[in-house]
C-alpha cells in the first residue's frame, strides 16, 4: 500500500481543486459507533419496537419529542465523549495548505470544525448536533451537554419551546445551503476527489465521483472495506483514515 500512498501523494500535490468526502468510517476511528445516516447505532428495532429510522425522524420529533430525544441524546453523548482523530487533523491541514480544497461530510459530530477545518469550505450535508435551537422562538442554545443531564426533551429557557439540533433527521430535507454550495462547487469541477470512510452511496457522493472521473480528475478512496464505490475510483487504499491520511500528508508537505 506504501506505493499507492506515494501515488496519491503525487496526485494531491499536483491538484488544486480537491474535494474530500468523509463518512462514518472516519468518526469510527475516533471511537464513535458507525451509523448509516443517523441510523445504524441500533440494528433492527429499538426497545420501543420501532425502527431507528422512525424514532429519529422529523415527524417523531413533532409527535413524541421525548422519544426522539432519547435517541438524539445517545448520539449526543457518543459525540461528546470522543474527539477528532489524526485523520480529521490531516484533512484540516490539507485544507489550510490547499486554498481550493473542500470537505463534504456526512458526519454530524462536528469533528471537522473541532480539528480546525476551514468553515467556509466545509459542507455538512446532514447538519450538526450542536448548537441546539428553539423550534418556537429560534433562540440558539449552546448547552447540549447540560441538557443531556436533565429530563428530555430539552426546553428553551426563554420561551419553554422544545429545542432541537440542526441535524437532518429521517424524512427531513437536506439543508438547502449545503446542496447549493455543493452544486456550485461541482459546476467548477474538481481535479481530485478523495473518499474517506464513506459507506452508503448517496447521489451527493456518486455524482461528484462520476463527474470528477468524467472530467479527467483523479479519484481515490481510503477505506479498510470495499464499498459500492471502490470500483468506481482509480485507487482504493484499504486502510484506516487515522493511519493513511497522516502518512499521505507527510509525503506531500515534507519541507
Ligand atoms: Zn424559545
Amino acid at each position: 500500500m506504501e506505493q499507492d500512498i506515494l501515488r496519491l501523494a503525487r496526485e494531491v500535490a499536483l491538484a488544486e481543486r480537491i474535494l474530500v468526502i468523509t463518512g462514518a468510517g472516519l468518526s469510527a476511528d475516533s471511537g464513535l459507533p458507525t451509523y448509516r445516516g443517523l441510523g445504524g447505532l441500533y440494528n433492527g428495532l429499538t426497545p420501543e419496537g420501532m425502527p431507528i429510522e422512525r424514532v429519529l425522524s422529523g415527524p417523531m420529533l413533532r409527535e413524541k419529542p421525548a422519544l426522539c430525544w432519547k435517541y438524539l441524546a445517545e448520539l449526543g453523548k457518543a459525540c461528546l465523549n470522543a474527539q477528532p482523530n489524526a485523520g480529521h487533523f490531516a484533512i484540516a491541514e490539507l485544507q489550510r495548505r490547499k486554498p481550493e480544497c473542500w470537505v463534504l461530510t456526512q458526519n454530524i459530530d462536528g469533528y471537522h470544525r473541532l480539528a480546525g477545518c476551514v468553515a467556509e469550505r466545509l459542507i455538512e450535508i446532514h447538519g450538526e448536533l450542536a448548537p441546539l435551537f428553539c423550534q418556537s422562538c429560534g433562540r440558539e442554545d449552546r448547552e447540549l451537554e447540560a441538557h443531556l443531564q436533565r429530563p428530555l426533551p430539552p426546553l428553551c429557557p426563554q420561551c419553554g419551546g422544545i429545542l432541537r439540533p440542526p441535524v437532518v433527521l429521517f424524512e427531513e430535507m437536506l439543508p438547502e445551503k449545503a446542496i447549493a454550495d455543493l452544486h456550485q462547487q461541482l459546476e467548477q469541477g474538481f481535479d481530485l476527489l478523495l473518499l474517506v470512510g464513506t459507506t452508503a452511496s448517496f447521489p451527493y457522493i456518486r455524482e461528484p465521483v462520476q463527474q470528477t472521473r468524467w472530467r479527467g480528475g483523479f479519484t481515490a478512496e481510503i477505506n479498510p472495506a470495499f464499498t459500492d464505490l471502490s470500483q468506481s475510483v482509480v485507487l482504493h487504499l484499504p486502510g484506516r483514515a487515522l493511519d493513511v491520511l497522516p502518512k499521505l500528508m507527510s509525503h506531500i508537505f515534507r519541507h
